[in-house]
């Protein structure tokens, strides 16, 4: 007698519980849908006296925020849960897109950060979440928490560019990836401005608060000098939704102007309203252009947990953000007590940078922290590090710290103590450029080894 599909499918989901799979508690038919009722962790459970703090997102944030934690109480119970298995840093990856470090600069080990600081780390997907039961879903189990921290990072928006048409959103985040999320996007963009043969390579600058206000500047600048360097007869066209360069304005306007006249297009104002990519042109409000390759970065949005979680509310152009106190990061309503939020999800106007986020995760735990112990804690700014390079051929750079003030009649946060240096020509720029290396390797170190560290304090900083 022959098995029907059903039976097939039930041997299937038997089998597979057997094998790679033995903590399935149960599977569960609803009509022909299977799903696993309830997966068993193997996080062991919840002790009464250990305060459980959960941090999803293993990225600046969500490792900054684990590490202080156990800092601050040693003895909770600090698990990080990131679905990732290694972790790749955008910062610096565009110094690695023209060959100026190695992938293995970028690639950094999960098992190490925790075992170094004392907390567990957690392989898994963060799906969903029961509120009442303190809960957290994953896609290897479900984990109790006393107190949840959710740092995802960010989502691509397209929408926005697409309105909707889910086959052009499709082939968009797959021929031409935006290189703003790490792992396999970045690959494809290296492998394309390697194979360049000539003609125009289209970069964008979207609209609103986007991640890393600096780096596509500082990627067209890094692929122009590929061009030139290798002789390569491209144009790097940069489409910006924004009224004009959104930082450090005077050092990129005069290395485009200055470096790279023949090999940048810059193009302020461009919001785009229409993608044709079988006639590779993009319309702008004022302008068609053709290009021959692209890395498109669409406007961004809170990753899309928080609004899986009923955390999230609406917003103009991220419309997708976080619904938290600005000052305590804990998500609003009674239902999300002990919830918090950091990093670039967050909806305050802070830059979305891993410098902010490191800072900040910071102070989300000392925040966690004074809860745990009975104590009170004060709003601390994060704070803004970022070095740029305009060129790697020879390397020099530009850069700007700052910390953050609340200003009550705009009712927003701005820059309180923004010191630039965008000189980049002459000795200058080449200190600025070395400065990144110790700036990326500090911070690898803060968040990946463990005993004390500050984080980087720059020289410019440390004069003012
Ligand atoms: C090209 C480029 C250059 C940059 N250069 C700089 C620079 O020079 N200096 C600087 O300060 N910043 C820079 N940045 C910005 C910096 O990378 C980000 O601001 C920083 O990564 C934000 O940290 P985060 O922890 O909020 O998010 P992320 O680092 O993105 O971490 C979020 C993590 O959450 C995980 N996650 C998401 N959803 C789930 C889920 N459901 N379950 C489990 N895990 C989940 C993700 O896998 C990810 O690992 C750059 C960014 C880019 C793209």
């Amino acid at each position: 007698m022959g098995l029907s599909r059903r039976d097939a499918l039930k041997v299937g989901v038997a089998a597979a519980s057997v094998g790679a799979m033995p903590a399935i508690a149960k599977e569960k038919e609803v009509g022909s849908e299977y799903y696993c009722k309830e997966i068993a962790t193997a996080v062991p459970k919840k002790q009464k006296e250990r305060p459980r703090v959960v941090v999803v997102g293993g990225g600046w944030a969500g490792l900054s925020f684990a590490k202080e934690l156990k800092i601050q109480v040693p003895h909770a119970d600090v698990i990080l849960v990131e679905q990732r298995f290694e972790f790749m840093s955008c910062p610096m990856s565009n110094l690695w897109l023209v060959d100026k470090v190695e992938l293995e600069y970028l690639m950094h080990d999960y098992l190490q950060a925790a075992r170094e600081n004392g907390y567990t780390y957690f392989q898994a997907s963060a799906t969903g979440i029961d509120k009442k039961r303190k809960l957290l879903k994953t896609s290897n189990g479900s984990i109790e928490y006393d107190y949840l921290v959710l740092a995802p990072g960010i989502d691509y928006d397209y929408d926005l560019w697409t309105h909707g048409d889910k086959e052009l959103e499709s082939r968009l985040r797959n021929e031409y990836p935006a290189a703003f999320m790490p792992g396999s996007e970045h690959m494809t963009l290296k492998k394309k401005i390697h194979n360049f043969k000539g003609g125009t390579f289209v970069l964008t600058v979207p609209r609103g608060n986007y991640r890393c206000l600096p780096a596509p500047y500082e990627r067209a600048c890094l692929i122009a000098d590929y061009f030139k360097t290798n002789g390569i007869k491209g144009k790097v066209l940069l489409l910006d939704e924004h009224e004009g360069i959104t930082i450090k304005d005077h050092g990129f306007s005069t290395a485009f102007k200055e470096l790279y006249n023949d090999y940048i297009h810059y193009e302020p104002n461009s919001v785009i309203q229409r993608i044709d990519l079988d006639k590779k042109i993009i319309e702008t409000e004022f302008d068609e252009w053709h290009f021959d390759d692209a890395a498109l970065y669409p406007p961004v949005r809170a990753g899309r947990i928080l609004e899986i979680f009923g955390l999230a509310k609406d917003t103009i152009y991220n419309r997708k953000e976080a619904n938290i106190d600005i000052f305590t990061y804990e998500a609003k309503g009674q239902e999300n007590k002990n919830i918090f939020v950091c990093g670039d999800a967050r909806p305050m106007g802070f830059s979305k940078s891993g410098n902010t986020s490191n800072t900040e995760g910071k102070n989300v735990a000392r925040e966690v922290a004074a809860r745990i112990l009975g104590k009170k804690h004060e709003w601390e700014s994060p704070v803004t590090v970022c070095i740029s390079d305009v060129s790697y051929n020879p390397e020099r750079g530009i850069f700007i710290h700052s910390e953050y003030a609340f200003n009550p009649k705009t009712n927003q946060f701005q820059f309180a103590t923004p010191v630039t240096d965008e000189v980049w020509k002459g000795k200058e720029g080449i200190t600025n450029a070395k400065a990144v290396y110790g700036w990326a390797e500090s911070m690898f170190a803060d968040m990946f080894q463990g005993g004390f560290t500050k984080g980087y304090i720059p020289e410019i900083a440390k004069e003012k």
